[in-house]
């Protein structure tokens, strides 16, 4: 039935959605190509999730001792535990330094060293020597407020550009005709009207789905917007498993504490008093990757060594350090420790416990940003028109293991990659004015059943219980027997995610009918996350299962792909890039990932 709104049309050679750090960096590329270029964003651009972001931002500048993109490559492949495309991680490690210097100039307040260079610090699995030498400092850092100093500056610069910013329009979904994007329908929630957007292109930079699960580091706002968009589209979506764990949530809040603090001499002791991570990880220690250092601390607590009265968390020591340092390399989290724990980080242990922090998988893209769908005769198979970039999309850099700092120099080296190809092949003004008749049709449907829903519970309760399985079945551990009840109880959620009530149907601030729309989002990345790792019979990376206790890179060095039509679930694979992008450096073939 179709649902007749008002529209307002709109033409543009390129949009994006999103205006974190990979959605600004890509909207700069694309206006300062001189492409007629909007941005559309539910929050204010500097409110985007990358302003939490904390320890910092990786390239191999090697101003704190040797350093070379090779070895960052060889870090990054290996955190990856050799998921990532290495293709993609080439091109990530090459441009990284540039990237770094982009920002240096675009005037963001970078932390310096005596001789006045960017500071640079420890992060997990950032090591020199191909893994052989001590650990490497290549995490640039402005103090523990990097990606804040880092949105900030994009935002100053993208309005030198021309470009025009929709803020506080929430994008609804996609307008596809024939298998090609054709542009974007928004809401703008300040008035409730509603907008077209025709373009030659679509870039989504929509940031990750953390609020799938009930605790988690990341903003209310990361509700995997684009890939809910991307499955309604009847396209695939790759890798969801790989869900990251950070070991340092604040116990009870899950409030961020950055692996900086780790990088600047902090560590872990559990009720014995004991370095526990020197016996899972003897070299790296504190500074294993987070996978493995999340999975010690589980290991620990089941154990019975826990801290609490419930023997339920761990403790990280700051304590130790000098207080001067901590004044000036981690004043946020000494505040934030403050605050949400009641603990002064010089004098007192900091309450932890891991918390999902990251979404290795995603919408797949190649590394321009093209988005892939594969067919049975092209497992590279890209959409036209479509692209997507930072956590978002994968491409795949982080394969099946993050690493920390990894994720800010994703953001700006594939939204600037992305605005490039992009620009190469659009032509200014060129954008066709036709649209399909139903362009709206979906979009318009689904807010319509959304903001009249009389169901039998409200939104909140719905997604409660979304969260509830995915924190309970979904979690660090994983089984055959956990995952299969976390499938069928994660299908009935999914059967009945309609079944709620909105409070009030109009379309002016209704954060209720917003939360709605969000919440579809999120179900389609809850079910396909636990059907995904139901599925994948082996471990690898941040994907531990207690059945299958080791990788198997014979059956399953491959990426997940898979479909979701709001009833079925669709899986299928796709071939690892195992090849490099220039033959500067070889294939790094795989090997026993220990730290
Ligand atoms: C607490 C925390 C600390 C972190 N620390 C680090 C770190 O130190 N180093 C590191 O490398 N990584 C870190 N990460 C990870 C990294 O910050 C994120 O992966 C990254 O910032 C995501 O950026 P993004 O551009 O993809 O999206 P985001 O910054 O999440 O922005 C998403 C954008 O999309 C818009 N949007 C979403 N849906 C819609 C819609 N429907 N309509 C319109 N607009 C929409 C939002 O308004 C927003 O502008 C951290 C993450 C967290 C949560």
């Amino acid at each position: 039935m179709a649902v007749s709104y008002p529209i307002v049309d709109h033409t543009y050679d390129a949009v994006v959605v999103g205006a974190g750090g990979s959605g600004l960096r890509a909207t700069m590329g694309l206006a300062e190509a001189g492409l007629k270029t909007a941005c559309i964003t539910k929050v204010f651009p500097t409110r985007s999730h990358t302003v939490a972001a904390q320890g910092g931002i990786a390239a191999s500048l090697g101003n704190m001792g040797e350093d070379c993109w090779q070895w960052h490559m060889f870090d990054t492949v290996k955190g990856s535990d050799w998921l990532g495309d290495q293709d993609a991680i080439e091109y990530m490690v090459r441009e990284a330094p540039a990237a770094v210097y982009e920002l240096e100039h675009y005037g963001v307040p970078f932390s310096r060293t005596e001789e006045g260079k960017i500071y640079q610090r420890a992060f997990g699995g950032m090591t020199t020597d191909y893994g052989e030498g001590p650990a490497a400092q290549r995490t640039c850092a402005a103090a523990d407020r990097t990606g804040h100093a880092m949105l900030h500056g994009l935002y100053q610069q993208s309005l030198k550009y021309d470009s025009d910013f929709y803020i506080e329009y929430f994008a609804i979904d996609l307008i596809m005709e024939d298998g090609m994007c054709r542009g974007v329908i928004a809401m703008n929630m300040e008035d409730g009207s509603i907008h077209r957007f025709r373009s030659q292109s679509v870039t989504l930079a929509t940031g990750g789905y953390g609020r799938a699960y009930f605790s988690c580091t990341s903003a209310h706002t990361c509700t995997g917007d684009g890939g809910g968009m991307v499955l309604r589209a009847g396209l695939a979506m790759q890798d969801l498993e790989f869900v990251q764990f950070h070991p340092t949530g604040i116990y009870g809040a899950g409030v961020l504490i950055t692996e900086g603090a780790r990088g600047e001499g902090g560590y872990l002791l559990n009720s014995e008093g004991e370095r526990f991570m020197e016996r899972y990880a003897p070299s790296a220690k504190d500074l294993a990757s987070r996978d493995v250092v999340s999975r010690s601390i589980s290991n620990e607590i089941r154990e019975g060594r826990g801290v609490g009265a419930d023997k339920d968390h761990m403790y990280l020591h700051l304590d130790h350090l000098d207080p001067a340092i901590l004044a000036e390399r981690l004043p946020g989290i000494s505040e934030s420790a403050k605050i949400f724990a009641g603990v002064d980080v010089t004098k007192e242990p900091i309450p932890i416990l891991p918390t999902v922090h990251y979404n290795m998988g995603g919408i797949p893209t190649n590394y321009h940003g093209a988005v892939i769908n594969p067919t049975p005769d092209n497992p590279d198979a890209t959409v036209p028109g479509l692209f997507a970039v930072g956590e978002a999309a994968c491409v795949s850099v982080h394969g099946a293991n993050r690493l920390g700092s990894n994720s800010l120099i994703d953001l700006v080296v594939f939204g600037r990659a992305t605005a490039h190809h992009i620009a190469d092949t659009t032509k200014a003004g060129a954008t066709q004015k036709s649209l399909p008749a139903d362009s709206a049709e979906m979009a318009l449907g689904r807010l319509d059943a959304a903001r009249y829903s009389k169901g039998s519970r409200s939104t909140a309760a719905a997604r409660l219980d979304m969260q509830k399985v995915m924190q309970t079945n979904c979690a660090v551990f994983r089984t055959d027997e956990v995952l299969g009840e976390g499938v069928k109880l994660i299908d009935e959620v999914a059967a009945n995610i309609t079944d709620v009530s909105v409070n009030d149907t109009s379309l002016v601030w209704n954060s209720d009918l917003i939360e709605t729309l969000e919440l579809q989002n999120l179900i389609g990345q809850a079910v396909l996350t636990m059907h995904g790792a139901y599925n994948r019979k082996e471990s690898r990376g941040a994907h531990m299962h207690e059945d299958y206790p080791d990788r198997d890179d014979e059956n399953w060095m491959k990426h997940s792909m898979s479909w979701y039509d709001g009833k079925d679930v669709k899986v299928g694979f796709r071939p690892v890039h195992s090849y490099t992008l220039t033959d500067e450096i070889e294939y790094i073939k795989p090997k026993a990932r220990v730290y």
